[in-house]
């Protein structure tokens, strides 16, 4: 039923996205802890994935992309991670962002947003903005219909005025198009929702300081605030009363990517931790020949494959619309990033106080794995959508 296996194309992306986390990325992963703040190293390493072709990914080759399929999608992101969580959470959140246009754009809307957002010249990156100060989950929450959103927007002639703030959004600040969950009026549930796309250089559109975070420093997010920002209603995806719909397509394809950052996350932490135990000495012979050791290495083998077929196949399902797709992508949400947190808490402790040391990955692993549990939808609220829909 299932056929899992890459494609030579597929093959050769993973091949491109393993030597480029390898050669631009790997060297540089001991400097982001510091750079939280200032960001200098990240647009060297986006100009070298855009000049790769990575930003247009998903996007059609009519507008200037690659146009992969959703499992090469996975690959790639599957590799980013394995070398630097955080990076592949950039890349990720754009494609992130892209989605909306890509469901719901028309014709005029694609050419003019997802071509700049495909370039290989410059790096242009997309920003969704769902989360607000007073509601984080809920806003993800398909039983809520946002009616918990507070970003407004009005009609005025031939624009909207939007009035709100956004917390949280990956690459706020730095990317070229905000995607803006807004309603017309909270009241009207999902009959006033929608989705608008913002440009960087609109009159109004400001962002708070960039916070400070337990792991991922790549991903820079910050307030996004819009005080009167005019746009034309040429921007609005679909029409008024159509962004509940369209957000939950895109949660339904992105939860997924959720998970493979978490599979490459553990897997990265666990290759390093595996070649430490195979070298260090315990007791008179190498830790991994304790069979308790061993019995852990051999159960994060285990999820770890277990949790990248979850993604596989929430993957091929939204490919073939199976009708289970939504409930496979929660899935590979929520047992991935489980799965993620467990095994690098693993990979720290077997390796003992070098485990824990700034000195050595792992523990970037771990602090980086921790976030995935909660965005995208918290994985309590996710497994509560999982159980409703059994
Ligand atoms: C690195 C990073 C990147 C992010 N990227 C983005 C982005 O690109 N765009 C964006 O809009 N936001 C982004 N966020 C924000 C993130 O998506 C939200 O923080 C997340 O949705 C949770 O919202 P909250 O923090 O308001 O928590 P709350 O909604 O207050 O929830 C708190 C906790 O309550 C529990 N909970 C919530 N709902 C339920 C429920 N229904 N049932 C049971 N328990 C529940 C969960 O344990 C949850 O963790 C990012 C955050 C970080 C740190």
């Amino acid at each position: 039923m299932y056929n899992f296996q890459l494609s030579e194309e597929r093959r050769q992306f993973q091949e491109m996205a393993r030597k480029f986390a390898e050669k631009e990325v790997k060297p540089l992963n001991d400097k982001f802890d510091d750079d939280w703040e200032t960001h200098r190293i990240m647009p060297q390493v986006l100009k070298k994935a855009a000049e790769l072709g990575f930003m247009g990914l998903t996007i059609d080759p009519k507008y200037g992309g690659t146009g992969a399929d959703g499992m090469t999608i996975m690959a790639v992101l599957e590799e980013l991670a394995a070398v630097n969580g955080g990076v592949a959470c950039v890349i990720g959140d754009t494609w992130f962002a892209q989605t909306p246009i890509i469901i719901a754009a028309n014709e005029e809307q694609r050419e003019r947003f997802l071509r700049p957002l495909a370039s290989r010249d410059e790096v242009n990156l997309g920003c969704i903005c769902m989360t607000e100060p007073a509601s984080g989950a809920d806003i993800e929450d398909s039983r809520m219909r946002l009616r918990t959103v507070k970003t407004i927007i009005k009609e005025d002639g031939d624009d909207y005025i939007i009035n709100g703030v956004k917390i949280w959004p990956s690459n706020a600040g730095i990317a070229s198009h905000y995607v803006v969950i807004a309603t017309t009026d909270p009241k009207l549930e999902d009959k006033g929702s929608c989705i608008i796309v913002v440009e960087k250089d609109r009159p109004g559109l400001s962002f708070g300081k960039i916070e400070r975070k337990m792991g991922m420093p790549e991903d820079q997010n910050r307030e996004v605030i819009f005080e009167d920002v005019r746009v034309p209603k040429n921007n609005l995806l679909g029409k008024i009363g159509d962004g509940h719909k369209i957000l939950q397509t895109t949660v339904a394809y992105n939860r997924l990517g959720a998970g493979m950052i978490s599979v490459g996350m553990a897997r990265g932490a666990f290759e390093y931790a595996l070649k430490y135990c195979k070298d260090r000495v315990v007791g008179g012979k190498p830790l991994i020949k304790h069979s308790l050791i061993s019995a852990m290495f051999a159960d994060m083998a285990t999820k770890i494959d277990a949790a990248r077929l979850l993604v596989y196949r929430a993957s091929w399902s939204l490919r073939v619309r199976d009708p289970n797709r939504a409930r496979y992508s929660d899935m590979a949400k929520v047992f991935p990033t489980n799965m993620a947190m467990e095994v690098t808490s693993n990979c720290v402790q077997v390796m003992g106080s070098y485990g824990y040391s700034k000195e050595y990955p792992v523990e970037k692993y771990m602090r980086d794995a921790k976030i995935v549990q909660i965005y995208l939808g918290p994985n309590e609220l996710v497994q509560q959508l999982i159980g409703e829909s059994l």
